[in-house]
């Protein structure tokens, strides 16, 4: 559409080109004297001899001018005369005739002639005549063009005012629509006649009237500067074709003054007539503004409050608390092993179970509290009134319920858990940043003794935190530095009570905090992949501790090893494993492998792959702490697994209640009928023992029998057994 209207403007002027004139006459004496006349002054003459070869070269090109005769053969002027009006040929005719009679004259005039000669006439009057029949053309076509081309700039304009994305307006003396845009429709859903003759007021969102009424008294009174401020504009609520998704919509938007001019002086402004102005959409820019703030002051995935917005709310509460003298309590949280599941299943399943959490512990909590997500899997609530502990701690086991219930991620139950460590202002600290850190202090507390549940700060902490940062250098330095050391527990057969397997224990000898579980550092080998080498240490040690003594190699005694699910999902895993036994010269019948039941999330079937290249070459599978992880029992089924080992949890209930007692006969049975070995963990009492004995537990372990200890006690106990029946030591 705007090539077209452009392309008007090339077209090039008629008067560039030189002028011909057509003669026509009958009369070939009179005809070819008037051309040699002519020729003089206009050396471009075609000529015809009668009206038909008028007609026909008069359509097939454009004469400047045509000097006619009236009465010729075939088609008399007359007709030529019809043929160039009803052609809408603008071409000047002047005739010359011998016809005198009235009628023909006032014919040929009605026709449109441009003047009319008899003959015999004056050559100087005809050449006047043309001259003037040429200007008056002239003139005319100058007109038209000049026409033409206000009409191609007036539709340019018009263009680019209904296809301007902004809203284009002009508004009279009294304040009403006297133009705009086609953009009125796209932008507001009106049509024009919805607001030409309606006041602006009508239009602008009641909030933003007072703002406008301001702008546009100001265009009365002063100045023709322009100004810009941002309004809202209201949508057509009745147009159903453009459904707004707001009743506003934002605009920025700027008014000119009009004024009359005043003749005398251009300078000088007259009266006030009006504005005029444009209106541009703002949407955009303001939804990118509120977004950019949005995401200044919350996590984008969870759509929680971030750290930014949690420690502006904390000091905020602080400082309130501080005034009326009050206290406040924030809770630490984070997530446990949420690192498995991420290396598991992937980030994006990650993101999906973090987004859900938040989910669940947004639903826990009261309106006024602050949950933020601190980022990776720390979570952090203000609760800002005053609270007790006692309260708080109601909240915390709320949270920790609240993600009791499986998740389900790519079709699998997933379980997780949360530590949550709790601190008070102004008891535990009256800053904000210590406040936290205390909190930190307190849930860290929490993992390393055991994982899912609340503790709040107690001075005791500050100093075994501090260690925390400590643990992934520490951890580096602990292989290089023989830190770490095996103890040994045996696994005892229930009938004969002899040692029939022994699950190797990793400890560190920590420099200055002593001997250390491995609660206390596994987390972190795990997150630090500190965790392989780790691994490999302890198979090297074990083979080095028991297998170079000849009276463990006689034995037949098993040993478990516990190992990460870090360590599984290394492709090489099995092959490593096997050549690790062939190397030490270890009968794969001797090791039996010990794995949770959250090892087998993700890739499942890798999983089943690697642990039966295990199995077929004759290492044990052992499942260790059922019951307590991600419990489908269809990986019972899925998996070679040759041995289950009920969780201390579960063993210790036995004697506490008849649930407990019922739960630990099922799970025996299950693995019977599954024709899977059980050794029940952490058997304590006498009355645990004889209850798995009695449901045909074989193989059990614990303080009962005995607690871990190193190599050599181990080693000692062997030889004692050894020394009273060597020759039922296959048991
Ligand atoms: P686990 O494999 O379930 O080990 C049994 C835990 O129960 C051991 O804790 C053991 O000391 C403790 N225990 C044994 N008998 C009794 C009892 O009668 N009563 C009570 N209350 N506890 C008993 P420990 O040595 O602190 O190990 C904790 C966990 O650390 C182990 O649980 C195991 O999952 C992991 N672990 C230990 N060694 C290694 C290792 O070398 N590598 C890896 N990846 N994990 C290890
Ligand atoms: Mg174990
Ligand atoms: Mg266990």
């Amino acid at each position: 559409m705007v090539e077209k209207l452009i392309d008007h403007e090339k077209q090039p002027n008629r008067f560039d080109t030189p002028q011909t004139f057509l003669v026509v006459d009958d009369e070939p004496r009179a005809r070819e004297s008037l051309v040699k006349l002519l020729r003089h002054k206009w050396p471009d003459i075609v000529e015809a001899e009668d009206g038909e070869q008028a007609i026909e070269l008069i359509g097939q090109r454009r004469f400047s001018l045509i000097i006619l005769d009236l009465n010729m053969p075939k088609k008399s002027g007359d007709q030529v005369l019809a043929y160039i009006r009803d052609h809408r040929i603008t071409t000047p005719v002047i005739v010359i005739s011998g016809e005198t009679s009235i009628n023909k004259v006032t014919e040929a005039v009605r026709l449109g002639v441009y003047d009319i000669f008899r003959k015999p006439f004056n050559f100087d009057e005809l050449e006047h005549s043309i001259h003037n029949a040429l200007d008056k053309m002239r003139i005319e076509e100058e007109k038209a063009q000049i026409q033409n081309q206000l009409e191609h700039s007036e539709r340019l304009h018009r263009y680019m005012v209904d296809n301007s994305p902004d809203l284009i307006y002009i508004l009279n003396l009294n304040g009403e629509f006297t133009f705009v845009n086609d953009s009125v429709m796209r932008l507001l859903g009106y049509e024009k006649r919805d607001l030409i003759g309606h006041h602006y007021s009508e239009f602008i969102a009641d909030e933003d009237r007072m703002k406008a009424e301001f702008l546009f008294n100001e265009r009365r009174r002063s100045s023709r500067s322009n100004r810009t401020i941002e309004l809202r504009l209201k949508c057509n609520p009745a147009n159903p074709a453009k459904p707004f998704e707001v009743a506003s919509r934002p605009i920025e938007l700027n008014s000119m003054g009009i004024y009359s001019v005043d003749a005398a002086d251009d300078e000088r402004v007259g009266a006030y007539q009006g504005t005029y102005g444009v209106a541009r959409d703002i949407s955009m820019r303001k939804k990118a503004e509120k977004l950019i703030r949005y995401q200044a002051y919350h996590d984008l995935l969870t759509k929680l409050p971030n750290r930014a917005m949690l420690l502006d709310r904390l000091d905020l509460a602080i400082k309130q608390a501080r005034r009326s003298d009050e206290s406040l309590i924030i809770m630490f949280l984070d997530l446990d092993r949420f690192k498995l599941i991420n290396d598991s299943f992937g980030h994006v399943v990650g993101d999906q179970l973090l987004v859900e959490v938040a989910e669940r512990l947004k639903h826990e909590i009261r309106n006024g509290d602050t949950l933020a997500r601190l980022g990776g899997d720390e979570f952090m609530l203000l609760l800002p009134q005053p609270t007790s502990r006692e309260q708080a701690e109601r909240v915390a086991q709320k949270l920790i319920a609240s993600l009791q219930r499986p998740f389900y991620l790519r079709g699998r139950e997933v379980y997780v858990n949360v530590s949550i460590g709790l601190a008070e202002f102004p008891a535990d600290s009256d800053d904000l940043n210590s406040l936290i850190q205390k909190a930190d202090m307190a849930m860290y507390e929490v993992k390393s003794t055991g994982k899912n549940g609340y503790a709040f700060f107690n001075d005791k902490l500050e100093h075994a935190a501090s260690e925390k940062i400590s643990i992934e250098s520490g951890l580096r330095n602990a292989i290089k530095n023989n830190e770490f050391e095996i103890y040994y527990q045996p696994q005892i057969n229930t009938e004969t009570r002899r040692i029939v397997g022994v699950e190797a224990l990793l400890r560190w000898n920590h420099p200055r905090l002593g001997l250390r579980s491995p609660s206390y550092f596994i987390e972190q080998a795990e997150e630090s992949r500190i965790i392989e080498q780790l691994s490999e240490w302890v198979l090297n040690r074990v083979a080095e501790d028991l297998f170079h003594n000849q009276i463990f190699i006689d034995s037949g005694i098993t040993v478990s090893i516990n190992l990460s699910a870090t360590d599984i999902r290394k492709k090489e895993f099995p092959e490593n494993l096997v050549s690790f036994t062939e190397s030490h010269g270890i009968a794969p019948g001797r090791l039996e492998i010990e794995i949770t039941e959250n090892m087998f999330m993700g890739d499942i079937q890798a999983c089943i792959h690697k642990l039966q290249v295990l199995s077929n070459k004759g290492i044990s599978i052992a499942i260790d702490d059922f019951g307590t992880g991600y419990s489908s029992l269809n990986y019972l089924r899925e998996l070679p697994v040759h041995t289950v080992k009920i969780d201390y949890s579960f063993v210790s209930e036995i004697e506490r209640s008849k649930k407990g007692a019922a739960l630990v006969a099922a799970i025996i049975g299950m693995a019977q009928g599954l024709g899977i070995n059980i050794i029940a963990e952490g058997v304590e009492s006498e009355g645990q023992s004889q209850y798995l004995e009695g449901l045909g537990c074989p193989v059990m372990q614990g303080f009962l029998f005995s607690k871990p200890s190193n190599k050599t006690v181990f080693l000692a106990a062997v030889a004692k057994q050894h020394k009273q029946s060597p020759d039922t030591v296959h048991a």
